[in-house]
């Protein structure tokens, strides 16, 4: 049995979905067809049964265009605003399609701070096993409002690589701009190769990735390869796919070699806060 053909049988997945994979290159406008085909995708998966969580962004893309700012914002206190105004249209968006299909959804907003302390740690985890059990679809991002310098995870893909070690999650399905991990950035090396298989992060892909950037959003190759040590450490298998097609979900899951795939790699001693870049308290 190969690897692949395993991903069906995954019970616990999140799926993360970058901004740029959520709107119109041109216009950064939301991507109405790709959002609705997206909460399609997952509701049909929570329909075979299986537990699912979505990480978003797009709380700052959607702000500032419904503002109307050309560009994306740099000072602190606008970006929040931004924020504060664009995840509130975000989530209106997402509950209005679930909705359509009849599914629950419910909105996790997160900083680190939700994760430091021994007893939020729990907390936090208790909830989304709550909502779980009660068959809702979590929908994450971090908390842009509040989350200053100190105490945010900076991108989603680290975001969705911690939600995956917080509840255990079985596979992480990471929706990019890019078809997957490369050798080399191949909008700049056309000898760049495409990496199908990874059986254990180590110190060789970092130096990889840093060479091969995504440049729309806050993560790059960098940022998706330490979210997989960090998931395949906690012990979920991880994909990097183009979101360009949402329906790359269920192609995913039907074991289609599409995307990179990650091996899981528990480690025994395996502790969250190790990979936060945060004190142990
Ligand atoms: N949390 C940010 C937002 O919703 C996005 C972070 C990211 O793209 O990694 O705008």
């Amino acid at each position: 049995m190969t690897l692949r053909s395993t991903l069906k049988d995954k019970k616990r997945i999140v799926v993360k979905v970058g901004t740029s994979s959520l709107t119109h290159p041109k216009t950064g406008l939301v991507d109405l067809i790709k959002m609705e085909r997206l909460v399609r995708e997952l509701t049909d998966l929570h329909n075979q049964g299986k537990e699912v969580i979505l990480v978003t962004s797009g709380a700052i893309a959607v702000g500032r265009k419904t503002i109307g700012m050309k560009d994306r914002p740099s000072e602190l206190a606008v970006k929040q605003a931004c924020a504060s105004i664009g995840q509130a249209r975000l989530m209106m968006m997402y509950q209005k399609l679930f909705m359509e299909y009849n599914q629950i959804a419910s909105q996790i907003l997160m900083t680190k701070n939700t994760l430091v302390n021994e007893g939020n740690r729990e907390n936090a985890r208790n909830t989304f096993e709550t909502l779980l059990s009660m068959g809702a679809i979590p929908i994450v991002n971090e908390n842009d409002t509040i989350s200053t310098y100190e105490i945010q995870f900076g991108d989603n893909d680290t975001l969705s690589a911690v939600v995956s070690a917080l509840v255990q999650a079985d596979l992480l399905i990471l929706l990019s701009d890019i078809d997957g991990l490369f050798t080399d950035d191949p909008n700049r090396n056309p000898d760049a190769k495409f990496i199908e298989y990874v059986n254990q992060v180590d110190e060789h892909f970092e130096r990889m990735a840093k060479g091969a950037s995504s440049d729309v959003g806050t993560g790059g190759m960098s940022t998706k390869i330490n979210a997989a040590r960090l998931a395949t450490s906690a012990g979920a298998d991880m994909i990097i796919a183009n979101g360009a097609d949402m329906g790359v979900i269920h192609q995913v899951m039907d074991g289609e070699r599409i995307g990179t795939l990650f091996r899981a790699n528990r480690t025994d001693d395996f502790y969250l806060i190790d990979y936060l870049d945060a004190p142990r308290i």
